[in-house]
């Protein structure tokens, strides 16, 4: 089969992203790049509206970049065009988790950008975490509002939505979904005990460093 591998690890990927609590029911979805056909992007996708513990590696579809299908008999997800739009615009992309954890949804809920807070979120995901306004769900104008809004960061949160995580692995996005609504959390809970503040700018900025320096390629 082809592109197994591949197709194995978006499952395994989507099975722990449903088991640790990001999504309910056949919400989210996982996709990987998985090669590069005559200049093409294609990438292994979830498919939409299929329990995420039952299904087989074969029932991940593989898409182009026009969203057609390459491989598999189910439809891929809804949100095709919001991975096809980050994957265009982020060549150093190579997988992306989208989830729905309740606390990250709260603040794209309210319309909060989760801050510099935690030394751990400027180094892992690049710095804020910003939302993205209000698109429909599948549209277009939700992919380019959502790739605008991550610039060259690994996590932006969709406008009463949810949140979208990338990396160069399936680990690392599903790693920076885990660490948003991680940071989400303790995000509000600091603002109910009344104070919020960002890191000092001299550590968010060494920080900043530290994760363009983790973007380049052949860096774990
Ligand atoms: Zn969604």
């Amino acid at each position: 089969m082809e592109w197994l591998e591949e197709r194995q690890a978006v499952l395994r990927t989507a099975q722990s992203m449903f088991q640790a609590g990001l999504v309910l029911g056949t919400a989210g979805n996982v996709s990987v790049r998985v090669n590069q056909r005559e200049g093409r992007t294609l990438l292994a996708i979830t498919p939409t509206q299929r329990p995420y513990l039952t299904l087989r590696p074969e029932d991940i579809p593989v898409i182009d970049e026009e969203g057609e299908a390459i491989l598999g008999d189910l439809p891929p997800s809804s949100e095709s065009l919001l991975h096809i739009a980050i994957y265009r615009a982020r060549p150093d992309v190579h997988a992306i988790v989208h989830t729905h954890s309740p606390y990250a949804s709260a603040c794209a809920v309210a319309g909060l950008a989760i801050p510099p807070i935690l030394d751990e979120l400027v180094v892992y995901a690049g710095g804020t975490v910003e939302v993205a306004p209000y698109g429909f769900p599948g549209s277009q104008d939700l992919a380019d509002k959502a790739v605008y809004a991550l610039g060259d960061r690994c996590a932006v949160l969709l406008r009463h939505h949810g949140v979208v995580g990338v990396g160069r692995s399936l680990e690392q996005a599903l790693q920076v979904c885990l660490l948003v609504e991680r940071a989400a959390q303790v995000f509000i809970l600091a603002r109910l005990l009344g104070n919020a503040p960002c890191l000092p700018p001299e550590a968010v900025e060494a920080e900043r460093a530290i994760y363009i320096m983790r973007q380049r390629p052949g860096q774990t």
